[in-house]
């Protein structure tokens, strides 16, 4: 008796739910004063080395690639990774103590600590339109109050 064979045709495509791109946020905050600088005593993260007093640097958001932590121990240290909050410090005497590793490229140095030099901990580019102060990388120090 059902002579409307009636097709459901459903051709509406499916509504593709832009991925968004879950880049891994930070779950960590970082406090800032109320000049926007840092709250708190910037130090590396595996040894008691100072890095930066409280109140010297401003937080910026820029996507930098750095070479993975070396604190990750399941990871290759050739791979890199893209990180999205920086220090920024404009003049390396703002620095209580910081190191630099020797140059890999003509085109950038790494940020290391000066006691310990465990660690890739920020950058300083020397070409290009970053040249003017030093990215330290927010997720790879420690904040002591
Ligand atoms: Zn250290």
């Amino acid at each position: 008796m059902s002579e409307s064979a009636e097709t459901t045709i459903t051709d509406t495509p499916r509504e593709e739910t832009p991925n968004p791109v879950t880049e891994q946020t930070q779950a960590q905050t970082y406090s800032l004063d109320e000049n926007g600088h840092n709250a708190q005593l910037i130090q590396c993260n595996c040894c008691p080395s100072k890095m930066l007093k409280p109140g010297t640097v401003s937080l910026v958001e820029k996507e930098i690639t750095l070479h993975m932590s070396r604190q990750r121990k399941d990871t290759d240290s050739s791979e890199t990774e893209v990180l999205r909050h920086f220090w920024f410090v404009k003049d390396m005497f703002t620095f209580e103590n910081i190191g630099f590793t020797r140059n890999v490229d003509t085109s950038y140095k790494y940020l290391t600590c000066a006691d310990c030099e465990q660690d890739v901990v920020g950058i300083q580019f020397l070409e290009g339109p970053d040249t003017d102060g030093m990215y330290l990388a927010a997720s790879r120090v420690r904040y002591v109050d």
